[in-house]
């Protein structure tokens, strides 16, 4: 079985299905598991609980960061609202390059039966047949998989080899995201807490992230995002992007400038549009959809936990089904569809909400910050639309020899 993208939810899902007797091929473009970044969170029973069942919750207890806690200041630096920690941060955080690490090594002895990694390659054509799916590479010689799995993120190559072009099903939802790593020791002062600064419809914001909660050694990163309607620069050319994004906080108060000008000497700039991706059937013949890929929000929607709880659902079908791959997407769709909507939905305001498109909004923002009951409300509500879906107890599948894959 061949899956695309080796982030989360394809090393997720390569461990569970070695562990149920498959043999996956993880395609990954990138030369080595992508470095760098930011922080993503769990929070919630279910997550707590997958990550418990495949054995990596301590690990990543290990690697967690403090949270994301967050000052908002005006432009002379004053405090006007404060995010506390568990707000960006859920019930353990981590940055996703350590995660990624983290269930790599996973899918290798002695957790699980070593899957094969093709880094540096990607799928260029997918042509199914009777009896699997005729694959070709960018560099490797083409091979037959039985099933495809799509895990490679918001810009799926196999969603749009296997279903059609990307505007299609990804929504430009009005804000773009940014960020990159800023060295403590080019902006000593700038970098040395996490503060954001608002203005309408732009957030810019610097910090001190702990890299892990037990580690002194901070490193400084910045996260920016801003109201635009989509832009027409090419997605892939960086340079392009730092422009965009230079034009996007013209003028603006506080030590903006300043920060934003780092961006011209940052060689991890992550820039993307904040977009949803709705496709109407996350699965063709023997190719599926995983993550990003299949349900993605960019930010706001939980998209690592869902993409952790899809990878233990898929697999889980896959096995239970013992060679049927329609009923398995079937059911893996049924079971998690109406889950990671919800999911998705607190997504839909997240660009809204981080940076409110009048004062008017921006003062009832921070006024919502300032309210410990509203606080404790959105931080509940979070906690219960992620908790909000009955895990089958697939695992036990591994002690009834009869399931699992026919032909290991
Ligand atoms: C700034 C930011 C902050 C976020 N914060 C959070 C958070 O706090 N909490 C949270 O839950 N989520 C957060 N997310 C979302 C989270 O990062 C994603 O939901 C999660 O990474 C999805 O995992 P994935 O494996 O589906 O996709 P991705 O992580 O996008 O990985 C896709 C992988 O596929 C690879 N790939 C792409 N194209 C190809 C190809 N053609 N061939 C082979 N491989 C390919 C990529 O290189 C990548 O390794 C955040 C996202 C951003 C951008």
């Amino acid at each position: 079985m061949l899956i695309s993208g080796a982030s989360i939810a394809g090393p997720a899902l390569a461990y569970w299905l070695a562990r149920y007797g498959f043999r996956p091929t993880v395609v990954e473009v990138a030369p080595a598991l992508r470095g760098g970044g930011f922080a993503v969170d769990f929070r919630g029973a279910a997550h707590l609980e997958v990550l418990q069942r495949m054995g990596v919750l301590d690990k990543i207890r290990q690697r967690r960061t403090a949270g994301s806690p967050m000052t908002f200041i005006d432009a002379q630096g004053e405090q006007v609202a404060a995010m506390p920690p568990e707000f960006a941060g859920g019930d353990v955080e981590i940055l996703r390059s350590e995660l990624s690490r983290i269930l790599y090594d996973h899918t290798r002895p002695p957790h699980a039966p070593s899957a094969e990694y093709l880094f540096g390659d990607s799928p260029t054509s997918l042509t199914e047949s009777a009896d699997g799916v005729h694959v070709t590479f960018e560099h490797a010689e083409p091979r037959t998989f039985d099933l495809v799995i799509g895990a490679d993120g918001l810009h799926s190559t196999v969603r749009r080899l296997a279903f059609g072009p990307e505007d299609q099903f990804v929504s430009h939802l009005g804000y773009y995201v940014a960020g990159w790593d800023l060295p403590i020791t080019a902006a000593p002062d700038l970098a040395a807490r996490a503060v954001g600064y608002n203005e309408p419809g732009r957030l810019a914001t610097v910090g001190r992230v702990p890299r892990r909660a037990d580690d002194p050694t901070y490193g400084g990163e910045t996260f920016c995002v801003f109201a635009s309607e989509r832009l027409s620069h090419d997605r892939r050319d960086p340079q392009a992007q730092r422009k965009a994004l230079t034009q996007a906080y013209e003028g603006a108060g506080w030590r903006t400038t300043e920060l934003i000008g780092t961006v011209w000497d940052a060689d991890d700039l992550y820039f993307d549009s904040i977009s949803r991706v709705d496709i109407p059937t996350w699965s063709t013949g023997r190719i599926a959809l995983l993550g990003d890929a299949a349900y993605g929000a960019t930010v706001g929607g939980m998209g690592t936990g869902s993409a952790i709880v899809g990878a233990y659902v898929l697999a889980g079908e896959l096995a239970t089904a013992a060679g049927d791959h329609r009923q398995a997407f079937t059911r893996y769709e049924e079971k998690l569809r109406p889950y990671v909507t919800r999911c998705q939905e607190g997504g839909r305001g997240a660009g809204e909400f981080l940076a409110p498109l009048t004062q008017e909004a921006l003062t009832a923002r921070n006024a919502a910050l300032n309210d410990p009951a509203t606080l404790t409300a959105i931080l509940q509500e979070g906690h219960e639309i992620s908790a909000d879906i009955s895990l089958d107890d697939y695992p036990s599948l591994l002690n009834t020899p009869t399931k699992g894959n026919p032909h290991p």
